[in-house]
């Protein structure tokens, strides 16, 4: 059983970029038969935007991508996530952190780690148990035991990345499950929604591919299944950067849907069908030319303790 998501923030309208990866997915889970989910991941309360969730449902439905049941929203699953972080410290996968991040950086700086503009160094593992814990101070933030792990070593297989490999403790090291700000991180949600919807096959923008390796580590610590994995092609702004809503992405114009459609699916390798079809006939179109560009993926894997 084939089961696969689209999963946006409702930070802002759909743009060019996150309408490739809803057709992309949709697709996907047309073209092998499966269902296909609407998650809201709307955890990054003051980031999100009250009427976006409804404008993007409907700019979603405008293109004909309507999901198989009524979508999910992750600011309502809090209690879910607490009882993975109350399973992962139970097994020492999880601990408190009570470091700010001026001393993360002063512990940096001591050990000649310097930041490069853009990238975060790893976790210099303060308040591992094995160090001390927490040392009376309040817990601030909670943290994956990377060191946990018979080995951080991730190696995946994307559908069209090729082999993929991080060394998650190397990399990123101990990375934040619940933020110091209460909000559950990013990670930890996506993998326990995915989990507890039964998603097999993940589809999405070539942006979230580096979160893959520590989504993977968290589903061995859960003991949940890691789906199959499929990043998209990005849809460049003019300066060649990302484009995203920080960079004032324009909104998928839907008075014109074919036309959005049309766009979106060029970027993924699909052409453009001779004559003028209608929404539907253009999806079915493209679901049969997706089914030989990726044929179906492997079944996933089961956990890997
Ligand atoms: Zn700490």
């Amino acid at each position: 059983m084939y089961i696969g998501r689209f999963a946006p923030s409702p930070t802002g309208l759909l743009h060019a970029g996150s309408l490739v990866a809803a057709l992309a997915s949709w697709l996907d889970a047309r073209a092998h038969g499966g269902r296909w989910l609407i998650r809201i991941e709307d955890i990054d309360t003051p980031r999100c935007v009250p009427t976006a969730t409804d404008l993007i449902l409907r700019q979603l439905a405008a293109c004909g991508l309507t999901p198989d049941e009524p979508p999910a929203c992750q600011s309502r699953r809090g209690a879910r996530y607490q009882r993975a972080l109350d399973q992962l410290t139970a097994a020492g996968w999880a601990y408190p952190c009570a470091c700010s991040r001026q001393r993360i950086e002063a512990e940096q700086a001591a050990r000649g780690l310097r930041r490069e503009r853009g990238v975060e160094l790893p976790y210099p593992g303060t308040c591992r148990p094995e160090r001390g814990g927490l040392r009376g101070q309040p817990a601030r933030a909670w943290r994956l035991h990377t060191g946990q792990a018979p080995s951080s070593r991730i190696d995946w297989q994307d559908r069209r990345l090729g082999a993929q490999s991080q060394d998650v403790k190397h990399a990123v090291g101990d990375f934040v499950l619940r933020r110091a700000d209460g909000l559950w991180a990013y990670q930890l949600a996506v993998v326990v929604d995915d989990a507890a919807q039964g998603v097999t096959h993940v589809v999405r923008g070539e942006d979230l591919a580096d979160n893959t390796p520590r989504q993977i580590l968290l589903q061995r610590a859960l003991g949940a299944p890691t789906p199959s994995y499929l990043h998209t092609p990005l849809v460049l702004a003019a300066d060649g950067r990302k484009l995203s809503k920080q960079n004032d992405a324009r909104a998928v114009d839907v008075s014109d849907p074919i036309a959005a459609l049309t766009q979106a699916a060029a970027t993924l390798g699909l052409p453009a069908p001779a004559g003028h079809p209608n929404i539907g006939a253009l999806l079915a179109y493209w679901s049969a030319a997706w089914r030989v560009l990726w044929p179906a993926a492997d079944a996933i894997s089961p956990s890997q303790p």
